[in-house]
């Protein structure tokens, strides 16, 4: 340390560090609050999610306060999730990171777009879904960090920057638009022929259901996107309410059921049960969200970002899919979020997508 350089150079990376942490510890309360609408300011202090007690300063340093505390909150001590640790280092590591490898202007803006994948990444993977506040607030924050700091665009014109992260939310947002719609006319559908004949019941919930298959529960709702999705189950055995129709295909909207040429209101049942063979569970890709989010990730890192994006996150979505479905943690109707994978993607073209360009050139032109 004797360099005064190096010594300037430890304490910005250590703020950085240090800088990463706080605003992770900010981000665990967007995660925690944004899917339940809850305001993200008020109440400004964090508060225990179990006992709703206050955390007192000390009680809310970031990393520290978890280790110190064992993760346990020091008034019911109840566990607090190790979630709330990794998100403050993994947003400190990635603060540090961005800050080695970018000009200062440039590690700011991308600060800012980190944060965005980090909330977007643990929501997605919990709730399904990436908020607005999230995907269009951060679309206009890359196209605006992109006016501020045209090198994000890697030009020196503002209005040239500008115009590019627009037109690369634009792409991101229309690439995604075109493999649902084609994805829905391809793979709009599943089947899933079960071993053997398997025990079935749909029981009416409140305005939902639950639908059992074998071991599998889920809610009714859940497997339903769009009013044209239908759900149909090849019965060896169907019962209707109170009549049994034997072998029969019961042809499902979220709403009713067709069997044969007679249609009836779910309103109107409280139970169907029966013994089914095969079913066509209809399958939504991803969500209207990911289109949005793939538009900010094209503010920030512009348009060949985003077709790497969605190709390492499909690719690598598939892998984890794939594999997590043949170690049996994953059951056949369970939700895969593709968020997680464009975040990755988005990262992965960030720190390295400069190189992988330079060496993909080499391997067609040598
Ligand atoms: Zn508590």
């Amino acid at each position: 340390m004797s360099n005064p350089l190096a010594l300037y150079e430890f304490l910005f990376s250590a703020f950085a560090f240090a800088l990463g942490a706080v605003v992770g510890s900010f981000l665990n309360v967007c995660i925690y609050r944004l899917p339940l609408d809850l305001s993200v300011n008020q109440p400004r202090r964090s508060f225990c999610p179990s006992c709703k007690k206050q955390l007192t300063w000390y009680q809310n340093v970031p990393l520290l306060s978890w280790l110190f505390l064992r993760g346990k909150c020091a008034n019911c001590g109840v566990r607090i999730a190790f979630r709330y640790f990794a998100v403050e280092l993994l947003t400190a590591l990635l603060f540090l990171w961005t800050w080695k490898c970018f000009p200062w202007p440039m590690a700011i803006a991308y600060w800012v777009f980190v944060s965005l994948l980090v909330v977007a990444t643990f929501i997605d993977f919990e709730h399904f879904i990436i908020p607005d506040e999230i995907t269009i607030g951060g679309t206009v924050a890359g196209i605006l960090a992109s006016l501020a700091v045209p090198e994000l665009m890697a030009t020196a014109s503002r209005g040239r920057a500008f115009l590019t992260s627009a037109l690369s939310a634009a792409l991101g947002y229309a690439v995604l638009w075109v493999v649902l719609e084609a994805g829905k006319k391809v793979f709009g559908k599943k089947r899933i022929h079960l071993g053997a004949p398997t025990a079935f019941s749909w029981t009416r919930k409140g305005d939902d259901a639950d639908f059992v298959v074998g071991d599998e529960q889920g809610l009714w709702s859940d497997y339903f996107a769009r009013e044209s999705d239908q759900l149909i189950l090849h019965c060896d055995e169907a019962l209707v309410g109170d009549r049994n129709l034997g072998a029969a295909d019961l042809r499902f909207h979220y709403d009713r059921v067709k069997v044969a040429e007679e249609e009836l209101s779910l309103d109107s049942l409280d139970r169907i049960s029966g013994v089914v063979r095969a079913l066509e569970i209809p399958r939504e890709a991803m969500g209207r969200g990911d289109l949005k989010f793939l538009a900010c990730i094209g503010a920030f890192l512009g348009w060949r970002a985003v077709l790497f994006a969605v190709f390492a996150g499909s690719l690598i979505g598939s892998i984890v899919g794939l594999v997590t479905l043949i170690i049996g943690k994953r059951v056949w109707s369970a939700k895969l979020p593709f968020g997680p994978y464009l975040a990755l993607g988005a990262l992965i073209w960030l720190f390295y997508g400069e190189p992988l360009v330079r060496w993909y050139t080499g391997l067609m032109n040598p």
